[in-house]
């Protein structure tokens, strides 16, 4: 399971009854991390009620289903279209009860170990009803729970879970949100008038008029109660693994995740590439969405004219979920057209965020040829993407992805381009502005943060086990 999603938690200061709105509008905002489901969890001074349902926000929930979910605390989640499979019991939040209450979970990322974790559990007599990490997570938490006080059962969670996650929990009146000790995923904290937010993205805190406080740091627990947060620093490590691909691809542009503006980041990778693969054009042009920010800084660094030569069939979900070859490239088709009079007789530079099977590329470079480009020079935001991600992206298996077994000029002449580009690590790195060994690039290296069965693991981080087997604050400095 490959859970690249979206998380909120909400908790009003006064004894509101409205808190559903307010996470149904910050779903909203952070759409774009997850199309398959959506679900709302609120407590209602009693007992935690839960909507869940396949598709958007919008088509999950209405008035009546918002009104019904009554309270001033609660959590919410969308749910990334998967290779994995997509039923209603694999959407979230996920609600557990236990012998002294209930708890719900919302999760984004990718445990590795998940596995073996979930066959221990069977062993022991657990029932799971989902094929998902989120429920093993939540039983593991529960066990621990019983045993120990919050800070400790979160921490005996932490030694056993391995991967990403940024969680956020709802626990009688309180929002929880965690964040791997890496802090492979984001999460970020915010402030309205009316109460806390935890959430994915930044985004989300701007859509309800808020304040953005922070992020949650890697290994710290967060609680909110009654307008007042409590910060617990579980665990500390000497370096963190932001992932890499969210300030690529993943992130909303007009989101500020770990310090960064996703836009900056973005016009900054541009700016790189301009600098690193310059091209013979007399057009800029960025394949939409995702390739925009980043053929602004091209733009601005070559200055060479920036014109939309393709434009978005917004109604059109991502390509990638198409589920075989064939339905892709219609698919392609489907989504993009072009502008005939800003391509006909001119070079272009067609930038794109980055190349994963190259179906893409291929489609829409040989789509501007047919209407009369004379060159096109591609360039791409991202290096090669050559490993697959096991952290919560939902990549492709090393198979599938082109770069893992071609080179760049056997790419090039795969989607047909006069000449391809990608960004370098070390420009990725600096227009990131976040030390190499503080993010993930698994994707792009093949070698991963965490141990992973057959991969390669980052050397300072194979101790991971030990760090957090021993004193907590081993890490700080
Ligand atoms: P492909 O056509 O397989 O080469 O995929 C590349 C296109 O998919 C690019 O235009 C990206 O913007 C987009 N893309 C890259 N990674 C993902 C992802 N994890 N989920 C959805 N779309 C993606």
């Amino acid at each position: 399971m490959h859970d690249a999603c979206g998380v909120v938690g909400i908790s009003l200061k006064e004894s509101g009854n409205n808190v559903a709105k307010s996470i149904y509008y910050a779903l909203y905002a952070l759409q774009h991390r997850g199309q398959e489901a959506a679900g709302i969890s609120v407590h209602d001074g009693k007992s935690i009620r839960t909507h869940r349902g396949m598709g958007l926000v919008s088509e999950v929930f209405d008035d009546a289903q918002i009104a019904l979910l009554r309270g001033a605390v609660g959590i919410g989640h969308v749910r990334y279209p998967t290779t994995g499979r997509s039923c209603i019991e694999n959407s979230q939040p996920l609600l557990i009860k236990y012998k002294d209450g209930a708890i719900a979970v919302a999760h984004n990322g990718n445990l590795v170990n998940s596995a073996q974790l979930r066959e221990q559990l069977e062993q022991a007599g657990d029932i799971f009803y989902s094929t998902s990490d989120t429920e093993v997570i939540a039983h593991l938490f529960v066990k621990e729970l019983l045993r120990y006080d919050l800070q400790e059962a979160m921490r005996a969670l932490m030694r056993k879970i391995v991967g990403s996650y940024s969680l956020v929990f709802l626990w009688e009146d309180m929002v929880l949100g965690l964040r791997d000790p890496l802090g492979i995923k984001p999460l970020c904290i915010g402030e309205t008038d009316s109460g806390h937010i935890i959430a994915s993205e930044s985004v989300a805190v701007d859509t309800l008029n808020g304040r953005l406080i922070r992020d949650v740091k890697p290994g710290e627990l967060v609680a909110i109660r009654h307008g007042e947060m409590k910060s617990y620093q579980l665990y500390r490590l000497p370096n963190s693994s932001h992932c890499v691909f969210e300030y690529i691809y993943f992130a909303r542009p007009d989101s500020i995740m770990d310090g960064r503006l996703i836009y900056d980041v973005r016009v900054n990778i541009g700016t790189k590439l301009a600098e690193e693969h310059p091209a013979d054009a007399d057009t800029i042009t960025p394949i939409p969405d995702s390739g925009i920010t980043l053929a602004v800084g091209y733009h601005q660094r070559s200055g060479i004219r920036y014109r939309e030569c393709l434009m978005k069939n917004r109604y059109i979900g991502r390509t990638f979920i198409m589920p075989d070859q064939n339905m892709r490239e219609t698919a392609v088709r489907l989504k993009m057209n072009t502008i005939r009079p800003n391509i006909e007789g001119h070079k272009l530079v067609l930038v794109d965020d980055s190349i994963v099977r190259g179906t893409t590329s291929r489609r829409i470079v040989n789509m501007v040829r047919k209407v009369g480009a004379e060159a096109v020079h591609v360039r791409i935001g991202s290096p090669p993407i050559m490993a697959p991600c096991y952290l919560g992206i939902d990549m492709a298996s090393r198979e599938e992805l082109i770069a893992a077994y071609k080179t760049v000029a056997g790419v090039e002449a795969v989607i047909n381009a006069d000449s391809l580009g990608y960004v370098s690590l070390k420009g990725l790195v600096d227009a990131i502005g976040i030390r190499e060994e503080n993010l993930c690039m698994g994707c792009l290296t093949g070698v991963y943060p965490v141990e992973i069965p057959g991969e390669k693991c980052i050397a300072t981080q194979t101790k991971l086990s030990e760090y957090l087997g021993s004193d907590p604050m081993k890490g700080s400095a």
